[in-house]
């Protein structure tokens, strides 16, 4: 190993890399095992209208639990999942268990239920990721119209031209697209007006620094603006207090999600809030 440990120095990065790399390894090979034993689970995160609150769906969101117990945030091991391909596997699984799930809310008398599941830039780079969604949305019966798919905004401004294109052929499967944690790429109207999504996504950081209908809300304005102009929707996500769900109604955010309504839950949980919620 280099002893020469100067900053910025060549030696510096290589052990850090180093130490990365064999962290990576580590987790992706925790990953794959729980993948095949079944110890990844999907939660849901409920998604209302401002407006009275009324619930339009839910978000699913993958969570790993290790064998002691403990929790890996999905923003540790998406990254490696994404990075080694077995995000594939694993979001093609997300897919299918979200739209099972969405099947059954249907049947507890949810009819308009929305159920809406991220994808990575990796998976709707693999060639079959369009004859993945067809026969998912075929196998479990569910109306295509009732699930979105949510794509971040960074990843999907890495090369345009590409998702513009994917975009258009997701489209035609009739599910929904929405672009997630808008706010923090870096598109502009140009390269917005030729995606053909549904709604964005005003990123959980422009929520937070929302304090009152003059301090903060910013950003958040220009996204419901520029939703406006586009004649898409707009859903404000990570609030969490009374104050900033007033500010994006004010704003005319029509629909959000937040720790301030339900934090993601396991299916059972969401039953008995959704009852409860209705109530
Ligand atoms: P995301 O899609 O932007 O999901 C929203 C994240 O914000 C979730 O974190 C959610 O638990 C959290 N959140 C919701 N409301 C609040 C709030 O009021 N306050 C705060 N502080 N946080 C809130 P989570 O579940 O840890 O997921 C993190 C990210 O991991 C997701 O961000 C998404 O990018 C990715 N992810 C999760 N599940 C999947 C999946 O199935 N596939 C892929 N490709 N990515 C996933
Ligand atoms: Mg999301
Ligand atoms: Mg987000
Ligand atoms: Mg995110």
């Amino acid at each position: 190993r280099s002893k020469t440990r100067q900053r910025g120095g060549h030696g510096y990065y290589t052990q850090d890399m180093g130490a990365d790399i064999r962290e990576r390894v580590k987790l992706l090979r925790g990953l794959r095992s729980a993948f095949e034993s079944e110890r990844l689970f999907v939660m849901y995160q409920p998604q209302l209208q401002l407006m009275g609150n009324r619930v339009l769906g839910a978000e699913a969101l993958i969570r790993w639990k290790t064998e002691d117990g403990k929790f890996v945030p999905p923003d540790r091991f998406i990254p490696v999942a994404e990075y080694s391909g077995l995000i594939v596997a694993i979001g093609e699984w997300v897919l299918r268990t979200a739209c099972r799930e969405l099947n059954r809310l249907i049947d507890l008398g949810y009819p308009d239920f929305r159920m809406a599941v991220n994808v990575s830039v990796a998976q709707l780079r693999h060639p079959d990721f369009i004859a993945m969604l067809q026969s998912a949305l075929a196998d479990t019966g569910v109306n295509p119209a009732q699930v979105e798919l949510e794509i971040t905004e960074s990843m999907a401004m890495e090369d345009v031209n590409f998702i513009v294109q994917i975009v258009d052929q997701i489209k035609q499967t009739g599910v929904t697209i929405a672009i997630d944690d808008f706010g923090t790429g870096f598109s502009s109207l140009s390269q917005l007006r030729h995606l053909r999504v549904d709604r964005l996504k005003i990123d959980r950081a422009f929520v937070n620094e929302i304090v009152a209908i003059d301090k903060g809300c910013d950003i958040a304005r220009m996204v419901v603006e520029l939703a406006r102009s586009l004649h898409l929707e707009v859903l404000a996500e990570g609030i969490e207090t009374e104050q900033q769900a007033a500010v994006l109604r004010e704003l005319g955010c029509h629909e959000g999600q937040g720790y301030l309504f339900a934090r993601p839950m396991e299916p059972a949980q969401l039953v008995t809030w959704l009852a409860e919620h209705r109530g």
